[in-house]
């Protein structure tokens, strides 16, 4: 199997670089920059502005730009062409990494990998949170990999909202409206070169979806986009906004996610050995496989057998509300006609009955379409994202999963995650080379190393990383405080906030009430006494959206912003708007304690305190999603322990006395123990132990070792293995 799946493309829109510089186009529009700091560098060189401006390099290229000064410039010319020859070589490289060497030969195709959003980078709005992120860091992951792996998903031309927060606190919406030709993405092109359209038949017409291509290293990343002149002006926003509130719109985003991106694998000759459903909201794949099979000739009943044995599922949420579910009614109005075949020869035939029949929940409402339930009964293996959350997972679904789910913990991507001052640090005093962490013979794990990183060195660039966060945060709310009509002296008085001498906690996640944001505030003058500690001051950093149906998710947020403007609290609390990658990059990287106090068991696994973590920031949580198996007893906190309370406000009571008493009792005054070189020896001694308990354990890396070892294979073997007469069909309820 060739490490690296090609997809055809156009060129992007037309713009002229000096023949010397051509490389540049090839740097720009691979998402590889993403995760390399110094490419981004060398395109800020082109034009800061443009750069601070677009945080991507299309526009940059695009824009008027002095080139023969650039040429002249012997320091940025070899800066170039060292980074286009490193490019140039992980590109045409692959064949010596892990995967190819013990698996090269037990794929028959590609993996491919069905999500509803991407977060690859900020410039990219086509994510949400933590389900996006998590799927761009396994694209880049199967990219540093050289995994054959092919990313579907949508192209929402206006994203999610971007947030901001008026004077009172209440949340507001707003959707960016993304020019595509500035976006680093290309049309993908068919077998004759044309552009490449995919069409859904709906009731009444054929809906087409052009599809894009973002290239994540030598992954590349499919996107369909409904918004093209040949759909009804009516049909033509349906992929425009991610998550979007109405149900119907949701089905028919759904139906181009998992039947759209079916038919583009297959015009591009694409044959995967295994189908991974990150989440439910793609499952219609599975019907539109089985309506292939049954178009070609395939009974029924071995259609859905053979379409289980290589496909794989990974749920993401123990929250029921979470799983998507629609009205059974509107399935079959909609979805109707192209399952069942419209009667034209060759199109097949899934009953839509029987599609509805495998989607009814565990609750057996026959009303009720759940997309979960749906991806359970048609995938071979499934996994939930925590060993925790694999316990949760198989008691509420165990009468509709044919086997066992698995738990398969989250990761993040090292690279993108841990900032430059720490790497830079880690990788001098361990050896260690982060992008290749997939190639460590174990013999030689660099994260055993890590106590040679002296506390000098790691405290210095603990430090850089809080400044960069500090300044970035001033500017913010410089910016968002000017909005709400504050005085100058006001504005002034910003200049001078989050003191990077002051132990910072940052908390940023979407607003949901489970989350328990204001569980902080609970006994607000105890608060108060600590964050205004003279000797051992506090100071915190809220950031995160609620969706914008979540009215009490929004209550929330405007119940910390007003703490963070009451007398009592002001100059010590804050809370910046637009959580982003870019701000979680900040914010993981910057603070010293990262928080977080969702009612167990609730939260699936969170990735963000992974990333913090590899920052040598140390986590403070309740022992709920990855954080029940990474506490070690010296790598951070464990906020309460593993009994849950049935009365949620007794439980919220008990965790808010346990957090103040840890900070209280423990962790402020560990934070500002001093040695006799002024240095936080005890400190520097837990960021050591949380990097080293967490940077392979929770990687990216670790991750798709075990998804490729525990599902992709497995199912790749099952795949192309000799077919089993349909017993397998009695894994159906009905
Ligand atoms: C990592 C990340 C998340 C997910 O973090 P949780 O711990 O699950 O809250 C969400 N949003 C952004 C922007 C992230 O970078």
């Amino acid at each position: 199997m060739e490490p690296q799946v090609r997809v055809p493309v156009a060129p992007g829109a037309a713009f002229a670089l000096p023949p010397k510089l051509e490389g540049l186009r090839r740097l720009a529009y691979n998402l590889w920059w993403s995760w390399h700091p110094r490419a981004r560098t060398l395109f800020s060189r082109i034009d800061a502005g443009a750069w601070a401006r677009y945080r991507n390099p299309v526009p940059v290229l695009q824009g008027s730009v002095n080139w023969s000064q650039l040429l002249d410039n012997a320091a940025f010319m070899a800066e170039y062409e060292h980074l286009l020859a490193e490019f140039d070589a992980y590109m045409a490289n692959g064949a010596d990494h892990w995967f190819s060497r013990h698996h090269g030969d037990q794929l028959g195709g590609p993996i491919a990998y069905f999500c509803a959003e991407y977060g690859f980078h900020e410039s990219l709005g086509i994510y949400s949170g933590g389900l996006g992120v998590l799927a761009g860091d396994h694209m880049k992951t199967a990219s540093d990999m050289a995994l054959p792996l092919v990313g579907v998903g949508l192209m929402y031309r206006r994203g999610f909202f971007r947030q901001t927060i008026d004077a009172d606190g209440h949340q507001e919406h707003a959707y960016p409206d993304y020019e595509l030709s500035r976006l680093p993405i290309l049309r993908v092109l068919d077998g004759v070169g044309q552009p490449l359209t995919v069409t859904v038949p709906l009731p009444r017409r054929d809906l087409a979806a052009a599809v894009w291509l973002a290239q994540v290293g030598r992954v590349p990343v499919l996107l369909l986009d409904t918004d093209v002149p040949d759909n009804d002006d009516s049909d033509r926003p349906i992929t425009h906004i991610l998550y979007v509130r109405g149900r119907e719109m949701r089905l028919h985003q759904e139906l181009v996610l998992g039947v759209g991106g079916v038919r583009a694998l297959r015009i591009l000759g694409l044959d995967p050995a295994v189908w991974h459903l990150n989440e439910g909201h793609s499952a219609f794949l599975l019907a539109e496989r089985a309506r292939e099979l049954v178009a070609a000739g395939t009974p029924l009943d071995r259609a859905l057998d053979t379409v289980r044995r290589d496909s794989v599922f990974t749920i993401h949420t123990p929250v029921s509300a979470g799983n998507e579910r629609f009205d059974a009614d509107l399935v079959r109005r909609v979805a109707g006609p192209l399952l069942d075949g419209d009667g034209r020869p060759g199109t097949g035939g899934v009953p839509v009955d029987r599609v509805l029949q495998l989607g009814m929940g565990v609750e057996g409402d026959p009303g009720q379409f759940d997309m979960t339930a749906f991806s359970l009964r048609l995938t071979h293996g499934a996994n939930a994202v925590s060993i925790l959350h694999g316990h949760t997972a198989n008691s509420t679904w165990s009468g509709v999963a044919p086997s066992e789910i698995l738990g398969l913990t989250n990761g993040v991507h090292t690279p993108t995650w841990v900032g430059q001052p720490m790497r830079d640090a880690l990788e001098r005093y361990t050896n260690a080379d982060l992008d290749a962490m997939d190639d460590q013979p174990p013999a030689k794990r660099f994260w055993d190393r890590i106590d040679q990183l002296p506390t000098q060195d790691l405290w210095e660039a603990h430090q850089r990383q809080k400044l960069e966060l500090a300044i970035f945060a001033r500017g913010r709310l410089r910016s968002q405080f000017a909005r709400h009509g504050e005085s100058p002296a006001a504005l002034e008085e910003l200049e001078e906030v989050l003191d990077p001498g002051v132990l910072t906690i940052g908390f940023a996640r979407r607003f949901a009430t489970y989350k328990r944001a204001s569980l902080l505030f609970s006994d607000q003058d105890r608060l108060a006494r600590l964050l205004w500690n003279e000797e051992r001051p506090v100071q915190v950093v809220f950031a995160g959206k609620a969706h914008p149906a979540d009215r009490p998710g929004q209550g929330v947020i405007q119940d910390i912003f007003g703490k963070s403007r009451s007398p009592q609290l002001r100059g010590r609390v804050f809370i910046l708007e637009d959580y982003d990658i870019r701000i979680a990059r900040f914010l993981v990287q910057g603070v010293d304690v990262w928080l977080n106090n969702p009612r167990r068991p609730l939260e699936a696994s969170g990735t963000s305190g992974m990333k913090a973590a590899a920052n040598g920031v140390l986590n403070v949580s309740v022992l709920d999603g990855w954080w029940d198996e990474g506490w070690t007893g010296d790598n951070g906190w464990a906020i309460g322990g593993r009994d849950t309370n049935p009365d949620e406000g007794a439980q919220d009571w008990a965790d808010a006395q346990d957090l103040y008493r840890i900070l209280e009792d423990e962790l402020v005054p560990a934070y500002y123990e001093r040695d006799a070189g002024g240095l936080p020896d005890r400190w520097a001694q837990l960021m050591r132990n949380s990097i080293a308990s967490t940077i392979w354990r929770f990687s990216t890396t670790r991750m798709l070792h075990e998804y490729v070892e525990r599902l992709y294979l497995p199912a790749a073997a099952a795949g192309s293995g000799p077919i089993k007469e349909p017993a397998a069909s009695g894994a159906t309820s009905g």
